[in-house]
């Protein structure tokens, strides 16, 4: 997939402003409910109001949506208050109905964007429109299942393209719903700067609490937009009660975040900036030195080890090394998880060197 202006275009003729916002129920539960959500939202920074028309569950059992007649609501409230409205497809049957009802953004679900079939599927349906499409990350942490959602809708001609990021399922209970692993989000808003990211805090924290400090996050890392989650009664909402937050609480985080700008030309921005950053490509060449360093003394020990038979793994060792790690970084100011990742990293690159030796 080329990386393609036109994809950031749309943002400019919806006049949808830095950063756009998507707000409604996770779930459209009746016609009353989704009007007098979509009129709290009305007048605020909201541009597009989402529901959830089709609810793909993960177990059966839980409300699986209204279906069709959520798509009527939908184009009542769109117009009584002007709002764009977006809904989840997730098969050809939805991208037909949700055309028919001229719903103006589909997105394509995290349990959906893992299926290639029904990722073709809906990338037919959807051939040449002119609609907003958004496509969710899988729900596993695989960028090139992600890509590949996009690449088959932009091959299908669809232009008005753009990516949410909702996080990652662990099997690990995190203080996450699903992980942000923002590292593969990054990746693919460096691979196509002009695909327009958006971030779902509600997926990602599963907990209304934490909305505020993950879009915060996503913001300051240059996302586009947000989709949030939002219910005049969240308690009892028909699903995702626990992350939906009131439309008094949403204007609020309008109101605490901080949007920072996506550059600044000042000379004395770029001369403080140049001198920073000089500083940093010093202290990068000194890593990899050291690391390479280090990887050096590996291929010592592995060839002590072959001289003396030994096995590469010594795990008493490596566990006594990580508690030592963890305890001066804390005294440096870095977090136990990154030093945790920072030394699982360099193990395997030095076990890699001590097998090389070993097996030559
Ligand atoms: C949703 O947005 O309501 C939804 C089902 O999200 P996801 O596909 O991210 O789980
Ligand atoms: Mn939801």
């Amino acid at each position: 997939m080329e990386n393609k202006k036109e994809m950031r275009n749309w943002l400019n003729e919806f006049n949808l402003t830095h950063p756009f916002v998507i707000a409604g129920p996770c779930s459209a539960e009746t016609e009353e409910q989704v009007l007098k959500i979509a009129h709290e939202l009305k007048d605020s920074d909201v541009s597009v109001f989402r529901a959830g028309i089709w609810k793909p569950r993960t177990r059966p059992g839980g409300f699986e949506g209204v279906g069709e007649i959520g798509l009527k609501w939908l184009k009542k409230a769109k117009e009584q208050t002007g709002l764009l409205m977006g809904t989840e497809v997730a098969n050809a049957a939805h991208v037909k109905l949700a055309l028919e009802y001229d719903i103006d953004v589909l997105w394509i679900g995290a349990r959906t964007t893992v299926n290639p079939f029904a990722m073709q599927e809906i990338a037919d349906a959807l051939a040449g429109t002119k609609k907003i499409v958004l496509v969710k990350n899988p729900v596993n942490p695989d960028l090139s299942l992600w890509l590949g959602g996009v690449e088959r809708l932009y091959m299908a001609g669809i232009e008005k393209l753009g990516v949410i990021h909702r996080g990652f399922s662990t099997y690990e209970k995190t203080k996450y719903r699903n992980i942000p692993e923002w590292q593969i989000a990054i990746e693919l808003q460096n691979k196509f700067p002009d695909l327009p990211l958006i971030i779902d805090p509600s997926h990602i924290t599963g907990d209304r609490k934490m909305i505020l400090e993950v879009t915060q996050e996503a913001l300051d890392l240059n996302y586009d937009g947000m989709i949030i989650e939002t219910h005049y009664d969240p308690d009892n909402a028909w699903s995702d009660a626990a992350q939906q937050v009131t439309p008094d609480a949403l204007k609020q985080i309008f109101i605490d975040l901080k949007v920072r700008k996506v550059n600044d030309v000042s000379d004395e921005f770029t001369q403080k900036m140049a001198k920073l950053r000089a500083n940093i490509d010093v202290l990068d060449a000194t890593l990899l030195d050291l690391l390479g360093k280090r990887m050096k003394v590996a291929d010592e020990i592995g060839q002590v080890k072959k001289d003396a038979n030994v096995a590469v793994l010594q795990n008493n060792r490596w566990n006594e090394i990580l508690g030592k790690m963890i305890l001066e970084g804390e005294k440096k100011g870095l977090t136990e998880e990154f030093v945790l990742k920072m030394f699982k990293a360099i193990h395997q690159e030095s076990i890699g060197h001590q097998e090389k030796v070993l097996n030559a």
